[in-house]
């Protein structure tokens, strides 16, 4: 078979699972095109994306300014390496600053890899600047949190799955629980040598749990109080997903460090990024960290491209405004729903919570029915759905998939 032939949706899945290591369980559909707010499976079915691939695709499916960017850049100068400079880094840093309100920015290409580099600049800052002594730093993080899938990530989750005969673990991170601000200032005040608190705006593969309000805004206070480097994990809630360009913006929070991803690139590239003012990023010097990729002029040029494409199409604005649409349209369905036992979220990231416990096969069953009726989300742990749209989407669009999932939703109210 030739590798490019095209596939029906049996042998796509069939070739996948023979070669391809089974490290995810993905839903039975097989795509081939994206646009916009839409995807097609192999059969020529049309699917409302509600997934947006963990909310990369915030600017929607194959956006053409950004993969315009894309081509143009990669036609003309893909990779240099930072062995030397190039004419398209220099300026992606400079918009991204003035984007986010830092002094500096260190690119990388994967969350994952971004959340490393925020947690060596907070361990190296602790050292240098705050004045622990050597290999004693510590970082503050949350139970249930997730920052990717690395080996010192995973040694600070509390996912047996995740966890599991990956050890021995990276020391250095004391767990918390989130949305708990005594729990905060308690590990804070006894321990000088905390140098960082890392943490989700509303953690999301969670189940979207968003924090009581002025939860933030009292972390970082309590961060400022203790001298301890507030990092804002944005990689799934920034690029205007929750409403606002970052989900800290809710409560005016500015990190000490802030850590972007998947969106930064309208999902054509791995971009990925972490911010931070010249008193922290410049204890980072020539050889102490860096990526072949990271910073290449493609990410650069299509980083750009993906944020003009926020900012002109006012998608914070329309994910602020459709998410209070969603919310309230659900609730309605909710209050006689037995299936359903609440929705939230902020924004365009929301998830609804099944009346069944973690085990049960409920959200699966009624992710198959939604796929059926021409939409696609995803379970997050075995009884809550996360619904994330791209946040191109109309008013008349995010209506009509109300009405596609609580049509689905009514074939399980028992
Ligand atoms: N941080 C958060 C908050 C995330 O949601 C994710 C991905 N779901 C990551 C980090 C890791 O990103 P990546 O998969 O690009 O490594």
């Amino acid at each position: 078979m030739a590798v490019l032939e095209q596939l029906t949706s049996q042998n796509a899945i069939e070739l996948e699972n023979k070669y391809g290591a089974h490290n995810y369980h993905p839903l039975p559909v097989v795509l081939t095109k994206g646009e916009g707010v839409y995807v097609w499976d192999v059969d020529g079915k049309k699917y409302y994306d509600f997934l947006s691939a963990y909310s990369a695709v915030n600017q929607g499916h194959s956006h053409p300014k950004i993969v315009n960017a894309l081509i143009n850049q990669a036609q003309t100068l893909a990779l240099t390496s930072r062995a030397f400079y190039n004419d398209v880094l220099g300026k992606y840093e400079k918009f991204a600053c003035e984007f986010f309100g830092f002094d500096k920015v260190l690119p990388m290409n994967t969350g994952a890899e971004a959340v490393e580099t925020a947690l060596k600049l907070c361990r190296k800052w602790g050292y240098e600047v705050k004045g622990i002594e050597d290999n004693k730093a510590e970082i503050v993080v949350c139970k249930n949190n997730f920052h990717g899938r690395t080996t010192t990530i995973i040694s600070f989750s509390n996912d047996p799955v995740a966890r599991k005969h990956f050890g021995p673990y990276t020391n250095g991170f004391i767990k918390i629980e989130y949305n708990d601000l005594i729990a905060l200032e308690n590990t804070l005040k006894n321990n000088p040598n905390i140098a960082g608190f890392l943490v989700e705006p509303i953690q999301g593969e969670a189940g979207v749990y968003v924090p009581n309000e002025g939860y933030l805004a009292k972390a970082k206070a309590l961060c400022e109080q203790y001298n301890v480097l507030f990092i804002a994990d944005e990689v799934q809630t920034g690029i205007a997903r929750t409403g606002k360009l970052l989900a800290v913006d809710h409560e005016n929070v500015k990190p000490d460090i802030l850590i972007l991803g998947k969106a930064i690139s309208g999902g054509v590239y791995p971009v990925s990024a972490v911010l931070a003012n010249n008193a922290i990023m410049n204890v980072i010097k020539p050889g102490n960290h860096g990526s072949t990729f990271g910073g290449n002029p493609v990410a650069a040029a299509v980083a750009v491209a993906a944020l003009e494409v926020v900012r002109d199409e006012k998608l914070a604005e329309n994910a602020f405004q459709l998410g209070n649409l969603f919310r309230s349209e659900f609730q309605k369905y909710i209050d006689n729903s037995h299936i359903v036992k609440l929705v939230r979220g902020k924004g365009l990231l929301n998830a609804i919570v099944i009346n069944e416990d973690e085990e049960s096969d409920t959200a699966w069953n009624i992710c198959l029915a939604l796929r059926d009726n021409g939409l696609l989300a995803k379970p997050t742990h075995g009884n809550i759905i996360r619904f994330a749209p791209p946040l191109v989407m109309t008013k008349e669009q995010l209506l009509d998939c109300v009405s596609i999932i609580i049509k689905t939703l009514k074939q399980f109210e028992k």
